[in-house]
């Protein structure tokens, strides 16, 4: 075991953390106040080519490793949760999700341009009668010669808006359940195809969220993902990347919570005393430092299994249960830290707590991913396919 990064894992961490404290912490509060999505870090996000991070350079991206897209990831999200979505549902729900399914022309096509911000993705699964159940699909891909004829609704999409480009699932047949399912390649400039903001959430506020209403969208057969009849395949495959995100992000949303609370807790004096020297208040710092560290090691070996190329489904599940948990406890113990300055918007605490909520929602709730692991602790339904996780976790380890 290797628990150290190697020198271009730090420069990439090291510089995403200074663009992050440069280019978003400053603007983060004023946009999450307004409800803005803010294009002038989007657009900077693009110069640096941070989509592309985990993509082949041969397809436009940075060529970097699992590792430093989680650090990237991470460091995004210590200062703003609604700039990670963004990052998240374009490289690895939409860009990994190309690599890992395209032909050689769809990759060549949208991948280059999905690094450099050109094209924007959004990932479009959910639907009114489809959260967890993903595989109950109601959008319908009727075939009409060489196209299909989309038609449905699709509800909390992230960055529905603005993407130029949808991943769209949808069934031949509800019939057949998730082997009816296709993913497509959807242009969301297509006839038929609306997408709708939707206001007033609790938190990611300056990110956007959409429902997306599709009226007989025509695609061609080539815009396909994966094979007909593969597209439950895609969007599993999708997850266990966009959880990846998640898990990286929501150990982002504790280290911020620490690096608030500590600083904080050292210039706030009760009876006489910074309250970072009463025990309660140290017990709660003690639990976010705990639990960001576990966290860390926890999506980091998912990331190492991704680099080694072998299934992680459990790891991401368990790294997602536990750093989505951890955000919300550590969000709620910081405005605890802050007291009624915790209770405004004068300082991040109240945002991160606020955005870690969604972190135990989406790309599979905590509850899903609990079924996910105990299913395979009990040997029901193993989440790698085969007995994995704990056994592994010991294998080459000497009696
Ligand atoms: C801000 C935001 C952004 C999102 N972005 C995207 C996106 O980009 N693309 C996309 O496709 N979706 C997106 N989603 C949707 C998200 O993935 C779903 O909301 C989530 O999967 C849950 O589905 P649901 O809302 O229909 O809840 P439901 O499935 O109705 O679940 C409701 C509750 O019941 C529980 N539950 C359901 N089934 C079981 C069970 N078998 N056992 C125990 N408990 C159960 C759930 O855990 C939950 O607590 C987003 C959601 C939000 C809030």
């Amino acid at each position: 075991m290797d628990f150290d990064f190697t020198p271009e894992q730090m420069a990439i961490r090291k510089h995403m953390r200074e663009f992050a404290e440069r280019e978003i912490a400053p603007k983060a509060q004023m946009n999450d106040r307004e409800g803005k999505f803010d294009w002038d870090i989007a657009k900077k996000i693009f110069a640096e080519g941070f989509l592309g991070c985990p993509i082949p350079e041969k397809y436009g991206g940075l060529g970097q490793d699992y590792i430093a897209y989680g650090l990237m990831t991470e460091e995004i999200n210590r200062v703003c949760s609604s700039t990670r979505t963004l990052f998240s549902v374009q490289t690895s729900l939409v860009a990994l999700t190309i690599l890992r399914w395209g032909t050689e022309e769809q990759k060549m096509e949208l991948l280059p341009k999905l690094c450099n911000g050109e094209y924007l993705g959004c990932y479009g699964l959910t639907e009114p009668e489809a959260g967890s159940d993903a595989a109950n699909q109601q959008t319908r891909a009727v075939k009409d010669g060489d196209d299909y004829l989309l038609s449905g609704q699709k509800v909390w999409i992230s960055c529905g808006s603005i993407a130029t480009h949808a991943l769209v699932f949808a069934t031949v047949d509800t019939k057949l359940g998730h082997k009816g399912i296709s993913c497509f390649i959807v242009d969301t400039k297509s006839k038929g195809f609306t997408a709708q903001p939707i206001h007033g959430k609790l938190g990611l506020r300056a990110s956007d969220t959409s429902s997306l209403f599709l009226d007989e969208v025509r695609v061609p057969k080539a815009n396909i993902l994966g094979g007909e009849g593969n597209g439950f395949k895609v969007a599993m495959s999708a997850l266990d990347n966009g959880r990846y995100s998640v898990a990286a992000g929501a150990v982002g949303v504790v280290q911020g919570c620490i690096d608030h609370c500590t600083e904080y807790a050292m210039v706030r004096k009760t009876f006489g005393k910074p309250i970072g020297e009463h025990q309660q208040v140290q017990a709660m710092i003690a639990d976010m430092v705990v639990e960001c560290e576990a966290g860390r090691l926890l999506y980091l070996r998912a990331g190492h299994l991704k680099n080694k190329g072998v299934r992680n489904t459990l790891e991401t599940s368990l790294a997602k249960l536990f750093c989505g948990e951890a955000a919300n406890r550590a969000g709620h113990n910081a405005v605890q830290i802050f007291g009624g300055y915790g209770f405004s918007d004068e300082y991040p605490v109240e945002r991160f707590f606020r955005d870690a909520k969604v972190l135990n929602i989406y790309e599979g709730t905590r509850e899903i991913q609990k079924i996910i692991i105990a299913q395979d602790a009990l040997g029901i339904r193993y989440a790698n396919g085969q007995p994995s996780g704990r056994p592994t976790a010991l294998a080459g380890a000497s009696a």
